[in-house]
This record gives C-alpha cells, structure tokens and sequence, in this order.
C-alpha cells in the first residue's frame, strides 16, 4: 500500500486528523494508495507556511528563481519512466501516453517559464508632456492551485511553473482520484532544494480541502482546471474576496470535417481527438460533423479504425485505452449512452464494456469507444460534456449550418476543422465560438500563445505571458516632470 502524504513548509505531514481516503487503481478497481483527507487545518497551515515564505522567494532574482525551476525540470527528465509509470497506475492512461505525453511536458512546463522569466519583458513605458509612465509587475502573493484527474502531472505543472517564476508561493490541491505522481513530485522539489514552504501540497478532496482553500483570505489568486460545475462554485466563492481568477473548464468541443478534406489525415486525428487517453481530456472533439458528400465514407472508415483500438491493461505498450478515471465516473459515461439509447441514438460501434478482459482486470473501469449516430442535435447528450471515450457523429450541408450548430451549446473550449480549402478554413475559424482552432491537426500546443475557454468553459487565458500576467499584479508609477 502506497501512503501519500502531505508536503508542507519543505516537510512530509500526516493530515492533522490522521484521515486518509481510498486510492483506487482504476484497471483493477482494487485500493493500492492512501490519500490524506485533508481539511481547514492541514490548508491553513499550508497557506501560513506559503505566506511566510513568500517575502523571501518574491525578492529572488528572476535568474535564482529560473535556477531552481530548470532542477525541477531535469529530475523529473531524470525520473520519466517512474512518473510515468505512476500515472498510468493512478490515472488509467497507457503508460506509452504517460511516458510520451504526460510526463515530458512536466518538465517542459517548469523549462518553458523559467525561460519565459528571463526572456519577458516586464515592464512598458510611456512618456507624455508632463509625465514619465512606467509599468511595475508584482508577484500576488499565496496562489492556490487547483487541478483535475485527466492530466494530473501536467496540469499541476502547467500552474506550478509559472506562479512560481513569477514569484508567488504557491498551495496545491490535487484531484483527491490522482493524487500520486504529485506526491512523487514533492519529493523532486524537496531534492532541487526549492526553499521550504515556496511550494506546498495538500491532498484530499474538493469539499473539505479545495474548498477551504479558495475561501482563505490569505489566498489572492485561484487558478482552477475542473469541471464548469465546480468552476462555478468557485468563481461564487471567490467573489466574497475579490480574488483574481482563472477557470480552466469543460468542453463539448466540435469537430468538423469538410468533404475536401484528406481523409488519410482526418480519419487518424479524429480517432485521436475522440478517444485518446479514453476521451478524458478537455479538448477532445465529442461532437463530430461530417459534409453530406463523405458522410457515409468517413463513418465507415473510422468505424473500421475504432474496431482496431485496443482497450485493457494500460502497461501493455499496444494499448490504446486505458480504464476510465472511476467506478462512479464510468457510471456517469455509461448512463449518458443508456440516455442516448432512450432517445433512439443508434449506437453503431462499443456502448458496453470489452469482454476479453483477463481475470486481473475483470473489475476495472473499462469502457469500449463508443460511436454514436441519428442523436437530435438539441438532445441533453450533444450539449453536455460527457468527458469519456464517447463521440456523435451528425451530417451537414452547408458551412453556415455547422458553424451554428458548433456553437449552439454552452461551452466554447476548443473546435477542430479537417478541410483543404484555405478560404473555408479561415471563415470557420473566425465564426466559431471558442478559444482555440485547430485545423488539420489537433492537440498541438505552441506554449507562448493563450489557451483558455469561452463561455461555461472557463474565463481567462493561460500560456506564455497570458499566464505571466494572471500570476502577477500590474502597478503603473506616474512621475511627474
Ligand atoms: P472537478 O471539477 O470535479 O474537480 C477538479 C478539482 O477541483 C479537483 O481537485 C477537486 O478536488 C476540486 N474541487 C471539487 N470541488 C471543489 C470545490 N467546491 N472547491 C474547490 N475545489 C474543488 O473536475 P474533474 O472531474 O477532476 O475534471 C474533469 C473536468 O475538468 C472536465 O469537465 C474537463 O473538461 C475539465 N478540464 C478542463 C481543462 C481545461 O483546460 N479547460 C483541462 C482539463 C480538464
């Protein structure tokens, strides 16, 4: 049994009241972790720990600070296969996903902002006839950095990285289903020196810990990556103290394919974008539509290549998917096709759990890929995120149609377009409503440029200097002539 353990002021701790929960290895549905439960007391004493250290860490030079977050960067390099492996226990992903994606952009989230501090230029300046202007940027203080199951090292990364070379302190509260490669992480930070209390990890659950956390007044930054549920609740909480925030949320994310698009490339990517890491990540294209003319074409061809998808044990290098996050996760992907069924969808591929799985994994969180067809677009199923290995496939005819029926639901995350026709391209791109398009490609990320969601998927932009910005406060100093 793996015991985890709180990281606070540079120290491992119990939680105060000796409670842990369940961690569950979700393709066995077997307990093999315990979790701290964490609540008031194990934040508080985290915040106080991040408070005090701040004065200190925010009068670091960008070169010290940037130092320290290229160690970070090289041991996790240094520990890949064993982080690897540690999420794909923890989260259900295929290790070779874990090992490809996961953990190497850890690393480069901490590599990326220590960079980014030493090349940004901070500050702007304005003269006018009677005043020089200039522009201080100014860590905020304590954040508190709150991420998801899907992408566990990744995203706890992602804000660790910048809050931290920007100067903040920081108090972290991990999705209480993934809490493992972040407790392996404390140990990498404790090995690269970082000052204690610069930055502190408390894990349990969203109710008693994360919830605590986004209401402590000596908190003035939240960032949250979660569900649009949830981020709501925390924008509310928030308000009370005006908190600076930024909402990382769901997506119900569109992808469109034209019928001049090269189907060689389309077919492949969309496979990828429904059912990569079993369609738990936020920019996954659930809905897909396809132009009349290569409707029935496309269907049968990325029918045949989910048939070929292998599902099971996620250390198996030929692997595809994984089990999903959780018992009461799979139980939510599962009702939402039943619901499809009901409202007479055609389930034409999966919808059930594979069959061929050994003894060692018969209690897993499996769940085939799931192709669904002839669902109502206004039906519940294509408006809400079902986050699972789950996509709609719908036909339409003209351009004006589709832009429409993309934006017609009430997030506004991510869209994919599939077309060869560089004038089609660009008019979709401006008219969807969302934060980012990918056109014949999907997942590709240049760091320097913002992502974020419009609408229920989430307020503010993070990446580059969009990040840089949130994590610091801007001061202007007007001298007079
Ligand atoms: P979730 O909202 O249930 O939980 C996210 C985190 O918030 C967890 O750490 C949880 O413990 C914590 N939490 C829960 N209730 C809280 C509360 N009241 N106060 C403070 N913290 C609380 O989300 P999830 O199920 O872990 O993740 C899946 C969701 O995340 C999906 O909707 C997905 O689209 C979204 N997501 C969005 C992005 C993005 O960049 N937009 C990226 C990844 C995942």
């Amino acid at each position: 049994m793996e015991l985890i353990q709180n990281f606070i002021n540079g120290e491992f701790a119990s939680p105060q009241d000796g409670k842990y929960l369940d961690g569950f290895n979700p393709a066995t549905g077997k307990v093999y972790s315990r979790v701290p439960d964490s609540r008031d007391v194990d934040v508080a004493m985290a915040v106080v720990a991040a408070k005090k250290a701040f004065p200190a860490w925010s009068k670091k030079t960008a070169e010290e600070r940037a130092e320290y977050l290229y160690k970070i960067a090289d041991l996790i390099d240094r520990d890949r296969e064993k982080l690897a492996l540690a999420e794909s226990i923890d989260q259900g992903k295929p290790l070779s996903l874990a090992r490809e994606l996961d953990i190497p952009r850890a690393s480069k989230n901490f590599r990326f902002f220590a960079g980014a501090i030493l090349h940004t230029q901070e500050m702007s300046t304005t003269q006018g006839d009677t005043s020089l202007n200039y522009v201080l940027r100014q860590p905020v203080g304590v954040a508190g950095l709150i991420p998801p199951w899907n992408l566990p090292l990744y995203l706890l990364t992602w804000k660790i990285a910048p809050a931290l070379a920007a100067g903040n302190t920081v108090v972290c509260k991990p999705s209480e289903f993934t809490s493992m490669t972040a407790f392996l992480l404390c140990s990498l930070i404790k090995e690269a020196g970082l000052p204690s209390g610069v930055c502190n990890i408390v894990f349990g659950t969203g109710e008693k810990a994360g919830a605590v956390l986004v209401d402590h007044p000596a908190v003035p930054l939240i960032s949250f990556t979660g569900g649009t549920a949830t981020g709501e609740k925390i924008y509310r909480a928030s308000a009370a103290n005006f908190k600076k925030i930024s909402l990382e949320l769901g997506g119900k994310n569109p992808n469109i394919i034209y019928d001049d698009a090269d189907l060689s490339k389309a077919v492949p990517g969309t496979i990828r974008s429904s059912f990569l890491n079993q369609g738990e990540i936020c920019v996954c294209g659930s809905r897909i539509f396809v132009q009349e003319g290569i409707y029935e074409k496309f269907l049968s061809e990325f029918k045949a290549e989910t048939e070929k998808l292998i599902v099971g044990n996620p250390l198996d290098e030929k692997t595809f998917m994984g089990p999903l996050v959780s018992s009461s996760h799979l139980d939510k992907v599962m009702s939402s096709i039943e619901q499809a069924r009901n409202e007479g969808a055609k389930i034409i591929f999966g919808g059930d759990r594979p069959k061929n799985l050994s003894n060692e994994f018969k209690d897993g969180y499996f769940l085939n890929p799931t192709i669904i067809t002839e669902l109502d677009r206004c039906s519940e199923i294509m408006q809400r995120e079902i986050f699972g290995p789950v996509v709609t496939v719908t036909p339409f005819k003209y351009m004006k149609d589709v832009v429409e029926w993309a934006n017609n639901v009430p997030y506004g995350l991510t869209a994919t377009v599939w077309t060869t026709n560089l004038d089609r391209a660009h008019k979709t791109a401006a008219k969807l409503e969302v934060g980012t398009v990918w056109v014949n490609t999907w997942l590709k990320r240049d760091l320097r440029l913002p992502f974020g969601g419009m609408k229920a998927s989430g307020i503010g932009r993070e990446g580059g200097e969009f990040s840089l910005e949130f994590f610091t406060e801007a001061k202007t100093v007007t001298i007079g002539l």
